[in-house]
């Protein structure tokens, strides 16, 4: 179930987060619950509730963290390969109700994701 947005606070400096990365568009934080050796979120600071809501007017945006993730993914030494996540609403598996990108990497990834 989509909850309050954390992730508000965060932008907002409002609650810790251990950031990564930060510029006009976007913020980047590990996630405090870790489901790899390396796990980090990507957030743009517009508030976008879920993927569904993307539009038109967010295609640069959306290039803008796709290549966030890939400077990221170089920077944290993901060189074998990651995996990049996006869960949408509640059957997608989405908790927190503002678009974020999840970076993973650190160990083998298998399909069907499950
Ligand atoms: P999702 O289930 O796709 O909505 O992902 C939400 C993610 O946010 C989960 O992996 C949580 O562990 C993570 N999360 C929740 N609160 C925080 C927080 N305060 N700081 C960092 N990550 C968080």
């Amino acid at each position: 179930m989509l909850k309050d947005n954390i992730f508000q606070k965060i932008i907002d400096k409002q609650i810790p987060a251990k950031i990564v990365h930060e510029d006009t568009q976007c913020l980047a934080f590990h996630d405090v619950g870790p489901q790899a050796p390396t796990h980090v979120l990507i957030i743009p600071r517009k508030v976008i509730r879920t993927h569904a809501d993307l539009t038109d007017a967010d295609r640069e945006l959306l290039g803008h963290m796709h290549l966030i993730a890939v400077k990221l993914a170089k920077d944290l030494k993901l060189d074998d390969g990651y995996r990049i996540v996006i869960n949408c609403q509640d059957r997608g598996g989405q908790t927190v109700p503002h678009l974020h990108m999840h970076l993973l990497g650190g160990r083998d990834f298998h399909w069907p994701p499950g």
